[in-house]
């Protein structure tokens, strides 16, 4: 047994699954997860000392790379002054002002402590300043695992949801409708059927937890018209795309101006945080300053603070992220010449520093844009285990999920590069040599 199978296995008699968090655990492509020991710059190291390029990257929390010097000094200098108190910290005041400016609109950020936090409390925001119930977000978009999240519509796509986990009451999963992402008469339909009861629209803005999927031209502006008309409010969900497609996020780099803005991952440096913000109108609903209740133990604790700040601070610098865009290309290039020479066909769907390699059924195919989870349901999934576990076998760590965005960090250099492009090669030779 290797270390990595005995390690998962000792996992599992103590922790369901052996895992925190679900697609850890390699269940949609097989095999044994690694566990990572440690990380340097856009590297791993798994229990057996073998080393991989990562482009799980914290699921997108890391934007700098593994240990990124900065933020250790960060860490450690904070933390031997204290790591959480339950009073006001200084840093709190230093990382809001960092990240409101980078948001147009955007007067007041409370800090939570995950994503699911983040749009949790957003959303009841919503619907204490509408006075409203309902919530409209997209088929195939992730908004964490609170219970009213965690609903998706029947086939008769105008219905209340219903929930897609035991556990959720279906009152509450009732409270979501669910639209086609990329298309805004499906939100129109709901509005028409819903109207005075709509409190918001959630929406990833560019899709990461489908796989890749930008907007289409227009689409987060119909959403913006759309809520504006009917007095809901428009939630961007930037809890992945946030400081990493762009300074603030996607809706600087598409030019959409929401009344709420999530936030997680990146702004975190690596440490667990979530963060909502919005114009002072709404924000001040919140408590102490209005009704609506939220609070958090750890919420704005010192130490993510400190890692957040050391991680803007380095995105702010002029050339981070053409910096990132540069590297990304090269990412995007090496994987659609491997996959090209190989006869493998595949599309790639990227956005700044996140991308998906979607398996098509044709070339032909692989010119359409995938633009929903219809779409996606619809590519050859089925060749995403081989081509997952080739990566692994030659040193790439890939997230284990065909639904999932791939990320990488400024420590992907060129040399990282090179090291994906051979293992690549590989990978899209398997596909072809499996025949499926
Ligand atoms: C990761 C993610 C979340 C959930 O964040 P957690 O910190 O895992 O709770 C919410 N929304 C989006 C878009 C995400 O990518």
């Amino acid at each position: 047994m290797s270390r990595n199978e005995s390690l998962f296995a000792a996992a599992r008699e103590v922790l369901p699954g052996g895992v925190s968090s679900p697609v850890r655990a390699y269940q949609s492509v097989g095999g044994t997860p690694l566990t990572i020991r440690s990380g340097k710059g856009a590297l791993v190291k798994d229990a057996d000392g073998r080393t991989y390029v990562d482009m799980v990257c914290g699921w997108g929390a890391q934007i700098l790379g593994h240990a990124d010097e900065r933020v250790v000094a960060a860490l450690r200098r904070r933390a031997g002054r204290g790591t959480v108190f339950g009073a006001p910290a200084i840093e709190e005041t230093q990382l809001a002002r960092l990240i409101l400016p980078a948001l147009p609109g955007h007067d007041r950020v409370r800090f939570v402590n995950s994503g699911t936090e983040a749009t949790m409390s957003a959303l009841r925001l919503a619907r204490a300043a509408t006075g409203r119930d309902l919530i409209v977000k997209f088929a195939g978009c992730y908004h964490g695992h609170s219970d009213a999240l965690l609903s998706s519509a029947d086939s008769g796509a105008l219905t209340l949801g219903t929930p897609d986990s035991p556990g959720v009451p279906a009152a509450w999963a009732a409270t979501t409708l669910t639209a086609t992402y990329n298309d805004l008469e499906s939100v129109r339909a709901l509005f028409a059927a819903h109207e005075d009861r709509i409190a918001a629209v959630i929406v990833e803005p560019v899709v990461g937890n489908m796989g890749c999927i930008p907007p289409r031209d227009g689409f987060l502006q119909g959403l913006r018209e759309i809520t504006r008309a009917s007095g809901a409010l428009l939630v961007i969900d930037e809890v992945m795309t946030g400081f990493r497609v762009a300074w603030g996020g996607a809706q600087v780099r598409f030019g959409v101006q929401p009344d709420l803005t999530c936030l997680g991952k990146v702004i975190g440096g690596g440490m667990p945080v979530g963060a909502y913000a919005g114009p002072a109108q709404l924000m001040d609903q919140v408590a102490p300053a209005g009704p609506v209740y939220q609070a958090g133990t750890l919420s704005g604790n010192p130490i993510s603070m400190v890692a957040g700040i050391a991680t803007l601070r380095r995105m702010r610098a002029p050339d981070a992220y053409a910096q990132l865009e540069q590297r990304a290309a090269a990412i995007e290039e090496v994987l659609s010449s491997a996959a090209r020479a190989a006869g493998v066909p595949i599309r790639i769907q990227r956005v700044g520093a996140m991308l998906t390699v979607f398996f098509t059924e044709s070339d032909a195919a692989s010119s359409e844009p995938i633009c929903n989870l219809e779409q996606v349901t619809a590519t050859r999934l089925d060749r995403f285990g081989t081509w997952h576990l080739a990566l692994r076998e030659h040193g790439v760590s890939w997230p284990p999920s065909g639904y999932e965005a791939a990320f990488l960090t400024l420590a992907h250099d060129g040399e990282v590069v090179t090291r994906l492009a051979t293992a690549a090669k590989a990978a899209f030779e398997a596909v072809a040599a499996s025949g499926a």
